[in-house]
This record gives C-alpha cells, structure tokens and sequence, in this order.
C-alpha cells in the first residue's frame, strides 16, 4: 500500500495489518544515457516495492530519489546532493516511520550508486540506538538478466534497464535519441581494480557516458521477465522481515549492554 494514498485513518489500520513493514524505495536522478529518463532508478524502485507489497503488505514510502550521486554530475539534470544532508534525511524518515509504528524498515534501492551509502547507514545504527530494526535488501536489480537479455554486458541504462523501463514506462523512453554504437567499459582503471584498489573516480574510469553496453535490443518482454523476477525477490525478502523476531530482540539487547558492556557468560563459566 502507498503511504501517500492512506488515510490517517487507514494509515493505523494498515500499520498493524502489514504488522508494522514499511519500505522506502530510494533511487536517484541521474543522467541515464541519451534516451531514459532521469529518474529511472526512482522509477524501477518505487514500481518493484509497489508491486511486491501489492503480494506480501507493506506500506511504501514515497518513490525517493535523493540517493547518493554524484557520479553522474558532469551530465545534465543530475542532483549531486550534500552527503551529510542525505544520510540526516534518510535518518529523520526512519525515526518518523517509527514513530508511527513501522518498527521494521526496508531499504529497497534501484540505484547502483546507493550500494555503499546503504549499507552504511545501517551500519551506523547501533550507536545511535534506534528503537527499530533497518533490513538494507541486498538483492540483485536484474536477477536473471543472463537468461533474458542478449547482451552480456548490461546495466546503466543498457539492455536491463532499458527494457524494464519499456515495461513500465515506454512513454518515457526514447529509442530515437540511443546512441548508434553500444559502449563498453574503457577499463582506464584496469590496473588498480586487478590489485583491489579503489578510486574516487571508479565508475567514471570504466563508463564516463552513463551507458552500459548495447540497449538496442531492449524490449518491454524482457523488462517484464526481469521486473517480476526482481518483485518475487522482494516479496521473499519482505515475508522474511515480517516473520523475524529475533532482530528486534537482538537490537533491544545490545541497545541495552553498549551502556554497560560486560563479559558473556560463556566466557568465565
Ligand atoms: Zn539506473
């Protein structure tokens, strides 16, 4: 259910119905080639949730794009936001979901730059002794990619993502304006990332133009088959959360010992 539909009345209702789940799918704007929509991470991850809490209920944050990208920020249209800003934001809406009883909260993200920055702010959590539980859904965007598309190399506005979003938005996609030459990793960071370094600029050494292979063969048959193998992915994820009852046990005990750390038992008897 959409938090944005719900009545204030209803809101209560469901909070308890959907036994306290909520999910916020953050994306990003960023530029996504020359023929999809700024807001395409946004799109498939707001799309993805909604349709996987349609399955197993939950209630949706709003489509959230103000993930981390500042990769993307020599292209047009992209919104490189201040860092610290973006963890307080997201912090702030977890404490307010909470505050209205969704003490279980997913992050759901469709935007490949997010996959530090959340894992990190879950990481964090423990100091700040939040009275809730945050899962990071650490699933893969186009699960079974390798048997639907034809392009081996996919993903940032490539052949994946290009048909997901012939799926859910062909209005939104301009075929015309792709590029006439797939384009491929340049690799200029080649030599570190065979010795496990990494840089500030990664992503832009390997794919400067925001464009992962060759979209031309994208179609909204094989966005479909990606999109539902992605929601069913999540609708597991999401039975899981709902089910455990041991992480929030475990966040209450330790939110409780790190004010007096003591030895275990196990350790002296
Ligand atoms: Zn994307």
């Amino acid at each position: 259910m959409q938090w944005e539909n719900l009545t204030s009345l209803d809101f209560e209702k469901y909070v308890k119905q959907c036994g306290g789940v909520g999910i916020i799918p953050v994306g990003a704007l960023e530029a996504h080639c020359s023929h999809l929509p700024l807001g395409t991470d946004t799109f498939n991850a707001h799309a993805t949730v909604c349709a996987a809490a349609e399955r197993e209920a939950a209630i949706v944050f709003p489509a959230y794009p103000s993930g981390i990208d500042v990769d993307t920020a020599h292209l047009p249209g992209g919104m490189a936001l201040q860092l610290d800003l973006v963890f307080a934001l997201l912090e702030n809406i977890c404490d307010e979901m909470a505050r209205n009883g969704l003490k279980k909260i997913i992050l759901y993200t469709g935007h490949g730059g997010n996959r530090y920055y959340l894992p990190q702010f879950v990481q964090m959590l423990p100091a700040k002794r939040k009275p809730y539980v945050v899962y990071y859904a650490d699933v893969n965007l186009f699960p079974n990619a390798d048997e639907v598309l034809d392009a081996d190399e996919y993903g940032h506005a490539g052949e994946a993502e290009t048909s997901i979003m012939l799926h859910l938005a062909p209005e939104l996609v301009k075929m015309e304006q792709m590029p006439s030459k797939p384009f491929t990793n340049l690799k200029r960071n080649a030599k570190l990332a065979e010795v496990g370094a990494y840089s500030q600029v990664d992503w832009y050494a390997q794919y400067p133009h925001m464009y992962v292979g060759d979209a031309s063969k994208s179609t909204a048959e094989k966005g479909k088959l990606i999109f539902d193998y992605a929601v069913e992915a999540l609708v597991k994820l999401i039975r899981a959360v709902k089910e455990d009852h041991i992480t929030p046990a475990l966040v209450r005990e330790f939110n409780e010992r790190i004010d007096q750390p003591s030895s275990p038992d196990f350790w002296t008897s």
